[in-house]
């Protein structure tokens, strides 16, 4: 798909959604009918809010990722006032959605998803890619309800920015060389805390107040409300992924497997 798109390429349809900078259409590609996801992008906004960095990074990242886990970015393409993101569609929309629409999820339903994500993580890591920000609005679903990782605008290629920090790497101390590694376990931690919201619903350290919700942070103040009922050992679990120490995080191979997900996880990840 090496190929200078133009937006006369394709039809473009209803509107599927609409983000910060722009709106996000479903459209189809004249020549091989292909159906797409179009994300129009305002230049001018972008520029204003000083975002164009972050679309850039977002679409280098993003288009070198090939996982059934991950949104695919097809390719890109602009005019004199917009930038267009070609985008895998994603028929069964925002997990947000359904999340809102159930409550709560079902630990079948948790696992699986917890399982997909997992071996989406191991991927990216494996490629020196930090998320950044999985939470369940950047958590789109496939036809068959599949999970997909979309939204890389925060995400960061660890390599870039060791170069960015420093030159060489000869005079790094251990503690900024291990920091590309510790990195990676932000995205454990952001999962912890996600697979706590699939099974009750709110997220674990939610407060009235924004300091209240920071000081439950810095104290990992975790509780398991009584209801609904969760088993200990998805409770187990997530007491692994949220840690304060972040180098004590259950990695993701470990997660795979662990008894809740391997007892639990459709590994067809259809659910
Ligand atoms: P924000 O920063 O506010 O999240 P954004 O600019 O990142 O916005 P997206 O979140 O990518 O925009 O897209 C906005 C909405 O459009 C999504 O919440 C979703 O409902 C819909 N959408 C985006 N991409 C797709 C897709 N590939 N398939 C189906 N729906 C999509
Ligand atoms: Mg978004």
């Amino acid at each position: 798909m090496e190929k200078r798109w133009t937006l006369n390429d394709f039809e473009i349809g209803r509107p599927l959604g609409r983000g910060k900078f722009g709106h996000v259409y479903l459209a189809r590609e004249k020549k091989s009918n292909h159906i797409v996801a179009m994300k129009v992008l305002s230049k001018s906004q972008l520029k204003k809010s000083q975002v164009e960095h972050q679309i850039r990074r977002e679409v280098e990242i993003q288009s070198h990722l090939r996982h059934p886990n991950i949104l695919r970015l097809y390719g890109y393409f602009y005019d004199q006032t917009r930038v267009y993101l070609i985008l895998e569609h994603a028929p069964k929309g925002e997990l947000y959605k359904e999340l809102q629409r159930r409550k709560y999820f079902s630990e079948r339903r948790a696992a699986t998803y917890m399982s997909s994500l997992a071996r989406a993580l191991i991927y990216l890591h494996g490629k020196h890619v930090i998320h950044r920000d999985i939470k369940p609005e950047n958590l789109l679903l496939g036809a068959q309800g599949e999970i997909k990782i979309a939204d890389f605008g925060w995400s960061v290629h660890t390599f870039d920015r060791r170069k960015t920090m420093c030159g060489t790497l000869d005079y790094l101390p251990p503690e900024m060389v291990e920091s590309v590694d510790h990195d990676a376990s932000v995205d454990i931690w952001s999962l912890g805390v996600l697979c706590y919201e699939f099974l009750y619903g709110v997220p674990p350290f939610e407060a009235k107040e924004h300091s209240e919700t920071y000081r439950r942070i810095r104290k990992v103040d975790l509780k398991f409300p009584s209801k609904p009922i969760v088993s200990s050992a998805a409770k187990e679990l997530i007491s692994q992924m949220l840690v304060k120490e972040s180098s004590q995080r259950l990695p993701f191979n470990k997660l795979l497997e662990h008894p809740w997900i391997v007892q639990n996880a459709d590994l067809s990840g259809i659910c």
